[in-house]
C-alpha cells in the first residue's frame, strides 16, 4: 500500500476513505458518492482543503477549538509531556502532575463548591459517569430509589448508551434499544418552533414546570436529578426564554434533586463567562466538561462535582473509571489551554468586546428576507430560516431541506457554518477578529442569497 499524504489527489483520498471509514452521524453510501472534504491544516479560524481552499470555520471544529487552529504552546506541552510521561493510570493509589494540576485548577476556575474532578475521555463518557455518580450518591445516602433522571427533548449530552439516552434525539433513540431505563424527558424551552400564540417568557415558564409536573408524576423520592444544557447547541443553538432557568433552579432546590449542568459547549468562555451556569445564574452540583477543555487538541472530558456529592461518593469505593481518565498528555494540553485562555483574557475579550460585535452583526442577519429570528449568546448563536416572519411558518419541504441547501452554499462559499433542521448555527473559535466576524457575515449574507435562489428555483419556497 502507497503512503497516504496530502500530496494524494483527491480523489483517490475520497475512494479510500469511502472503502475503508466509517463516519459518525452520516449516511455512509451518500458520502460515498458525494465524496468528503479532506482537510488537511488549519490556522487561526480557517482550515485549508486538499484542494487548497481556504475554509473559514465558524464553527470551531465541532464547537471546541476556543483558543483557534495552530497554537504552538499546546504542540509543546504536549511534546514536553510526551517526554516525560506519556502515560500513567490515576487506578491504583497513584497519580501524576498534569492530572493533579488540571483538576486543583478546574476547581479554581469553576463557580462555588464544584471542586473535584472526575476525569473521562469525551463529553459523552462524563455523562455516563454522572448517571452512575447521581445514582450511587443516592444509594449511598439511603435513597436508592432516586435513580430516575429528568432531562430534555432534543437535548443533546452524547452518543453512547447512557448519555445517548439522556440527550433527546429521536434518531439516537430509534438505534440501538436507548434509552436506558429511569431516563424521562420534557419539553425543549423552544419558543420560535413550539412557542405558538405565547409570549416567550410566558411560554418559558410552561416549559420549566414541566419539569416540576414530571417531578410530581414520578414521585419525588424516585427522582435524582436533571441533567440540561445551558444553552442547548446541538438541538440549534437555542437559547431558553429569561423566565425558563430561575423558575428551574426554583424548582430543583424545592425538591432537593441535583442539578447537572451540561457545560461540554458552554464551558471554557463559549458564552463569554468560564461557565455558561454563571451567564445564566445557576447552581449546578454537577457540571460536565469536555470540548473546549482542551480546545480539542486532545481528547479529554469530566465531571466537576460539588463537596457535598464527592464527600458521599469519596466514602466508598467508586467502581467506574476509564484507562485515559486524567490521560497526562491531554491533562498537559488542557492546562496549557487554560493559561492560554486566562493570560489572553479571551473570555473576558468575548464578554467585553467581540461577542457584542458579533452579537449586532449576526443579528442584522434578520434583515434577510428568508431569517425570521437570530439568537446568539457570547459566541454561539443560530438564525431560524422561514418563509414567513410574522407567523414563525415553518417550510412545506421536509425540515432540514431548506437548511441543507443554505448549508450547501455556506461549504461552496468556503464558510463552515452547519444546519440543525431548517435553523443555522455558528460557534467561531474565541478567538475570532472583528474582521473575521465580517468576512463571516459577508459569506452568510451570500450564502442566504444563493440559497434562497435555490429554495424559490425548486419550488419550496413556501409555508407549511
Ligand atoms: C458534544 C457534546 C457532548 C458529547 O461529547 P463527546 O466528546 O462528543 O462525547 C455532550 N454534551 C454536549 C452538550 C455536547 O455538545
Amino acid at each position: 500500500m502507497p503512503a497516504i499524504t496530502n500530496h494524494m489527489p483527491t480523489a483517490e483520498l475520497q475512494a479510500l476513505d469511502a472503502a475503508h471509514h466509517m463516519h459518525p452521524f452520516s449516511t455512509q453510501a451518500d458520502l460515498a458518492k458525494r465524496g468528503v472534504r479532506i482537510i488537511t491544516s488549519s490556522k487561526g479560524c480557517f482550515l485549508k482543503d486538499s484542494e487548497g481552499e481556504e475554509i473559514l470555520d465558524a464553527m470551531a471544529g465541532l464547537w471546541c477549538v476556543n483558543v483557534g487552529y495552530g497554537r504552538e504552546e499546546l504542540v509543546e506541552a504536549a511534546a514536553r509531556q510526551m517526554r516525560e510521561l506519556p502515560y500513567y493510570n490515576t487506578f491504583f493509589m497513584t497519580s501524576h502532575i498534569p492530572a493533579i494540576a488540571l483538576a486543583a485548577k478546574l476547581a479554581e476556575l469553576a463557580p462555588g463548591d464544584l471542586n473535584h474532578v472526575f476525569f473521562a475521555g469525551s463529553g459523552s463518557e462524563a455523562n455516563d459517569t454522572n448517571i452512575r455518580l447521581v445514582r450511587t450518591y443516592w444509594a449511598e445516602k439511603g435513597q436508592p430509589e432516586r435513580k430516575k433522571i429528568i432531562a430534555r427533548w432534543n437535548g443533546y449530552h452524547g452518543s453512547s448508551m447512557g448519555s445517548g439516552s439522556l440527550g433527546g434525539m429521536v434518531g439516537i433513540h430509534s438505534q440501538g434499544g436507548l434509552p436506558i431505563p429511569d431516563i424521562h424527558h420534557i419539553g425543549q424551552p423552544h419558543w420560535w418552533a413550539e412557542g405558538g400564540e405565547m409570549m416567550p417568557d410566558e411560554f418559558g415558564l410552561m416549559r420549566a414546570r414541566e419539569l416540576e409536573e414530571m417531578i410530581l408524576e414520578l414521585g419525588p423520592e424516585n427522582v435524582g436529578a436533571f441533567i440540561a444544557e445551558p444553552v442547548q447547541g446541538a438541538g440549534g443553538v437555542i437559547v431558553a426564554p429569561d423566565s425558563y432557568w430561575p423558575e428551574i433552579q426554583r424548582i430543583v432546590d424545592k425538591y432537593g434533586i441535583l442539578l447537572i449542568a451540561d457545560e461540554v459547549i458552554c464551558g471554557f468562555g463559549r458564552t463569554g463567562n468560564w461557565f455558561g451556569s454563571q451567564t445564566l445564574n445557576i447552581r449546578p452540583h454537577i457540571m460536565t466538561i469536555a470540548k473546549g477543555l482542551s480546545s480539542g487538541y486532545q481528547p479529554i472530558g469530566g465531571s466537576i462535582v460539588c463537596d457535598e456529592v464527592a464527600a458521599v461518593i469519596g466514602a466508598t469505593e467508586f467502581n467506574h473509571g476509564y484507562t485515559y481518565s486524567g490521560h497526562p498528555v491531554a491533562a498537559a494540553v488542557a492546562l496549557e489551554n487554560l493559561r492560554i485562555l486566562e493570560e489572553e483574557k479571551i473570555v473576558d475579550r468575548v464578554r467585553e468586546e467581540t461577542g457584542p460585535y458579533l452579537k449586532e452583526k449576526f443579528e442584522s442577519l434578520t434583515e434577510h428576507p428568508m431569517v425570521g429570528e437570530a439568537k446568539i449568546v457570547g459566541m454561539m448563536g443560530s438564525i431560524a430560516l422561514t418563509p414567513h416572519k410574522e407567523s414563525r411558518a415553518k417550510f412545506a419541504a421536509e425540515a432540514g431541506t431548506v437548511g441543507y441547501m443554505v448549508r450547501e452554499r455556506c461549504f461552496a462559499n468556503n464558510l463552515i457554518m452547519r444546519h440543525v433542521y431548517d435553523r443555522m448555527i455558528i460557534s467561531p473559535p474565541l478567538v475570532i477578529s472583528k474582521s473575521e466576524i465580517d468576512l463571516l457575515i459577508e459569506r452568510a449574507w451570500k450564502s442566504l442569497d444563493e440559497g434562497m435562489a435555490n429554495v424559490k428555483d425548486a419550488g419550496l419556497w413556501a409555508s407549511a
